[in-house]
């Protein structure tokens, strides 16, 4: 079986577009999305309405919990704040309706995904380091678990009182009863110092995940951002990868 799993896509239809072209040629099996398709962006929308089309299934994140309505906008800082209360405008009800559908975990016999951690994930909490993330790989019953938020792709691992963690490099390849915990990093506002688009790949046949990076016209990204009216440094950042 081979899943693609994808994260915080943060309304860039530039990215998300690279990214499923780049899936499609990889053939996967399964889609699955660890949350936050709206906020930051201009193309809302396009973007869910994408995402319900091409991704089999996954779990929401803060930006689309709080475009439904279900998360308070003080728990944002001022420009996401912003950014959310500009996507709400851009939604429809039915959109709305999708987003706050989303549940914040999912499994199925060899994963589990969640947007922040699986230790009170309607808190949505920032997993930086590994002890942040024994927590959730202590409830994580799958041998592999996928998550984003942080917008950083790393893997994290676990085994009694040691553990490691790891930037995304490579391909990692799953040892016999050590759970680990992939940030798949994102889509669509990567803060890696990379600008280009993240995606992973796991094929539980070869044991083996990887995140790979797809670039794409970030310029008409910007365009569109400034062109709404959001925040200029929501531009900025996509040609950094911050
Ligand atoms: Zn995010």
């Amino acid at each position: 079986m081979r899943y693609g799993v994808i994260s915080d896509i943060h309304s860039n239809l530039e990215a998300l577009e690279a990214v499923l072209s780049a899936l499609a040629r990889e053939g996967v099996n399964l889609l699955l999305c660890c949350g936050d398709i709206v906020g930051y962006a201009a193309d809302p929308a396009a973007c869910v309405e994408l995402v319900r089309r091409k991704v089999n299934a996954g779990v929401g994140g803060n930006h689309d919990w709080a475009a439904a309505g279900k998360l308070d906008m003080d728990w944002f800082n001022p420009q996401a704040r912003l950014a959310v209360a500009w996507t709400v405008t851009r939604l429809s009800e039915d959109q709305k309706k999708f987003l706050g559908s989303l549940p914040l975990t999912w499994r199925d016999e060899n994963v589990t995904l969640v947007h922040g951690s699986l230790d009170q994930p309607e808190e949505f909490p920032y997993i930086f380091d590994l002890s942040e993330a024994q927590a959730s790989l202590k409830l994580q019953e799958t041998l592999v678990g996928f998550m984003g938020h942080t917008h950083l792709p790393g893997f994290f691992t676990a085994q009694e009182a040691s553990g490691s963690y790891e930037p995304a490099q490579g391909i990692y390849r799953l040892k016999a009863g050590v759970k680990v915990l992939v940030n798949v990093g994102s889509v669509g506002q990567p803060r890696d110092r990379d600008p280009r688009a993240a995606y992973c790949l796991y094929d539980s046949d070869e044991k083996t995940i990887e995140i790979r990076r797809v670039a794409y016209p970030f310029e008409r990204t910007q365009e569109k951002i400034r062109a709404a009216g959001l925040p200029g440094v929501l531009a900025d950042r996509l040609a950094a990868g911050y």
